[in-house]
């Protein structure tokens, strides 16, 4: 079983929610699909424990290149950009170094899945629309890729006899059994700033032999991010937008 997690955002307080679910049960892999800091106010603590995991698979997101100084933050709103300039000025030496050598997605995980940050066509790409992901669908082989980015959770369905795609939302806690003669284009959600106005984290388990995943949602100390944020001097937006998960 595998723990898919996505857009960690430097945000300890969720990740060790995560950690703690993670420990009472048999994970064979956690797979990470990027932004694991900018926003949040604990970049090297949440680098730190993200590096102790094993086995771990991990692809790059678009603030991991910002905040490791590889690309300048154009793209950025001013909050973003301040965000990424204070977690590069803190970054520890190894956390930098571990940070640079992210590798860019997507990448394959044998014969199981794909992953990628934004999209398997461009790893800053948002896949939002349907016309969107009919693309990317042409930019991976499998069955199955697991995406990040829009911070959104829940699946595009591409099932190519009937031509028809579909965007679904995936239920909490029941078990989403991947169709045999579908493909699948799947967002497992935002750990550390969920933004479909619900504030609670967000995450997936997948069972690669069995074809099936889980969409998790987690109460955890958003008050205390939040709070973390505050006492950091990183802008008011990022601090209280998890209240709202927005
Ligand atoms: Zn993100």
């Amino acid at each position: 079983m595998d723990i898919i997690l996505s857009d960690l955002h430097a945000n300890l307080h969720a990740l060790r929610v995560v950690l703690r679910y993670a420990k009472r049960r048999a994970f064979s892999r956690f797979t990470i699909l990027g932004d694991l800091v900018g926003y949040g106010a604990q970049p090297n603590r949440v680098l730190d424990l993200v590096r102790e995991l094993k086995p771990r698979i991990l692809v790059r997101g678009n603030h991991d290149k910002v905040c490791a100084g590889l690309e300048p933050a154009l793209a950025f709103s001013g909050p973003a950009r301040s965000s990424a300039e204070w977690t590069h000025e803190r970054l520890s030496r190894e956390n930098q170094h571990f940070l640079e050598s992210l590798p860019r997605g997507p990448m394959t995980v044998g014969e199981d899945y794909e992953l990628a940050h934004g999209s398997p066509m461009d790893e800053d790409a948002y896949l939002l629309h349907p016309r969107d992901a009919l693309t990317a669908f042409e930019c991976f082989d499998g069955q199955l890729c697991f995406f990040g980015h829009t911070h959104l959770p829940g699946c595009f369905e591409l099932d190519e006899e009937a031509q028809q795609l579909t965007w679904m939302t995936v239920q909490e806690g029941e078990w989403f059994n991947l169709r045999k003669d579908c493909r699948y284009l799947v967002n497992p959600g935002s750990v550390g700033q969920p933004r479909d106005r619900d504030p609670r984290l967000s995450f997936m388990t997948f069972d690669p032999a069995k074809r099936r995943l889980r969409l998790h949602r987690l109460d955890y100390d958003h008050k205390g991010a939040a709070r973390a944020i505050r006492q950091a001097g990183l802008h008011e937006h990022l601090a209280e937008r998890l209240a709202y998960g927005i």
